[in-house]
């Protein structure tokens, strides 16, 4: 069993005094599983999320490996500039007075700088692919001097397309003697990958590769498009002083037009996708951060590895259409031990993609009526009549009468509903007649109308009282 003690384990002193510094107490469980085996120089697969403490599990043993020589002796790829940011600046801290030159090196910023900065000499690279490469074909950065490389996010950064650009790095670093990959949860690329790049690996994961999620209530609302905004402004209300919410959707368009929509509705928000600048995204970032904003709307590719403590909610106002994204959307919240609730909005066509998420994981999701409206709270939208979500799979919206089998027949009720709502016998399906109370069947494009005729007009001299069953 390993020490679970930063203590115990004989680290360097600049390293031990920074963690001092930090206040860190113990390792954390991926801590104490990765480090005394990366220190040793053997191949990690290790499986954590953001938020388990991950980036000091390869980033102490990474530390101490290089010394400060000013050639670069490891490389850490990210999937995102955000990630690589925050690593970098972890990293720096966890080196404390060690003087490592620590660089980040990612897309969007001044070539000719970044240039500049590398011919200095660095000791330690943190990067996005695309950038990296770039700069090696440049001649600004020498890959076979390396001798460490960690692939972080290794699931995030092979879903996007990263693969052949890992490759072609990867082939370059002929003096690599470790290689260090994690990664939230265990896709096939992820394994193929595990077993093309490292070597001999010691795993510290489940068994069962089931992924870590984090301790945080999960709840999903049916909900169509219509309503989404109403189903959000219920969460809100329900929102104390100082909680932060993080909201994801499928698209950047979608980022920008919730973000109008919460402004139109007094929400000071703000968002985060992939096409803006990189310093206003880090803008963006540092204001969230700091709590200046209560509402965040992110894309999965801006909110990756975002490491904001104060996140109480998530919400998926768009269900994300891969399983591992879900995971990694609701691990924003809930971090490092602290409470979190996390909502999905899920229309009638998307209940398959929500128990294929719950069967993936094996999570409880539970279906739930949005909250309720807190007391003396005004709705934030109002709530609309969905055609759509309540229509079954023939395009059928089901209609409750009040009048049963003793005061009419099935075929003088459907002639008379024809004949005021004058609408094609096509639009009428099944009618299914009880004692008191009837069902109808009606076409989703003509469902309103024929409700608002049936209300306006009497039926045998009473009223039908319609009301849809969805
Ligand atoms: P990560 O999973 O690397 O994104 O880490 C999540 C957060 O936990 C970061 O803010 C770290 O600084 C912090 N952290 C990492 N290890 C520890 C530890 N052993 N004790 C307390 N906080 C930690």
């Amino acid at each position: 069993m390993s020490s679970s003690k930063f203590g115990d384990w004989g680290l360097e002193g600049p390293i031990l005094e920074a963690i001092e510094k930090l206040g860190w107490e113990v390792p954390t469980e991926i801590q104490i599983e990765a480090i005394p085996v990366a220190r040793k120089g053997i191949d990690v697969v290790g499986q954590a999320r953001t938020g388990s403490g991950k980036t000091a599990a390869f980033g102490i043993p990474i530390i101490e490996s290089c010394k400060p020589l000013g050639s670069v002796q490891s490389l850490v790829l990210c999937p995102t500039r955000e990630l690589a940011v925050q690593v970098s600046e972890e990293m720096s801290t966890l080196q404390g007075k060690k003087g490592l030159r620590i660089e980040t090196v990612y897309g969007g910023t001044d070539l000719e700088r970044q240039a500049k900065l590398l011919d200095k000499g660095v000791d330690v690279i943190v990067g996005t692919p695309g950038r990296v490469i770039d700069m090696s074909k440049r001649g600004h950065i020498e890959l076979s001097t390396i001798e460490r490389f960690c692939l972080d996010e290794a699931d995030r950064m092979l879903d996007m397309g990263f693969f052949p650009d890992i490759l072609w790095i990867v082939e370059r670093l002929t003096g690599r003697k470790q290689t260090l990959l994690f990664s939230a949860t265990f896709p096939q690329e992820v394994l193929d990958a595990s077993e093309e790049f490292t070597n001999d690996p010691v795993h510290v994961m489940s068994e069962d590769l089931e992924v870590e999620v984090p301790e945080i209530d999960q709840f999903a609302i049916k909900v169509g498009r219509l309503n989404k905004m109403w189903a959000l402004g219920r969460i809100l209300n329900g929102m104390d002083e100082g909680d932060q919410m993080l909201i994801f959707t499928n698209t950047k368009r979608m980022v920008d037009m919730l973000q109008e929509r919460l402004e139109r509705h007094q929400i000071d928000s703000s968002s985060l996708h992939g096409d803006m600048p990189q310093n206003k995204r880090e803008r963006i970032l540092e204001k969230f951060r700091r709590g200046g904003n209560s509402v965040l709307v992110a894309t999965d590719v801006a909110a990756r590895g975002l490491d904001v403590d104060g996140i109480t909610h998530v919400v998926n106002y768009d269900l994300p259409d891969e399983t591992e994204s879900y995971v990694h959307r609701i691990g924003r919240t809930g971090r490092m031990g602290r409470s979190g609730q996390a909502w999905s909005f899920v229309g009638g066509n998307e209940l398959g993609m929500l128990d294929k998420i719950a069967n993936t994981w094996g999570l409880e999701i539970p279906l739930v009526d949005a909250p309720e409206l807190p007391q003396g709270s005004r709705e934030m939208v109002r709530h609309k009549e969905d055609w759509d979500e309540i229509s079954d799979s023939f395009g059928m919206v089901t209609i409750n009468l009040s009048i049963g089998s003793g005061e009419s027949s099935k075929l003088s009720l459907a002639d008379w509903i024809l004949k005021e709502a004058r609408v094609p016998d096509i639009a009428l399906g099944e009618i299914t007649m009880g004692i008191e109370e009837t069902t109808v069947e009606v076409h989703v494009k003509k469902a309103s109308y024929v409700i608002d005729v049936l209300k306006s007009r009497d039926y045998m001299g009473r009223k039908l009282k319609p009301a849809i069953i969805s």
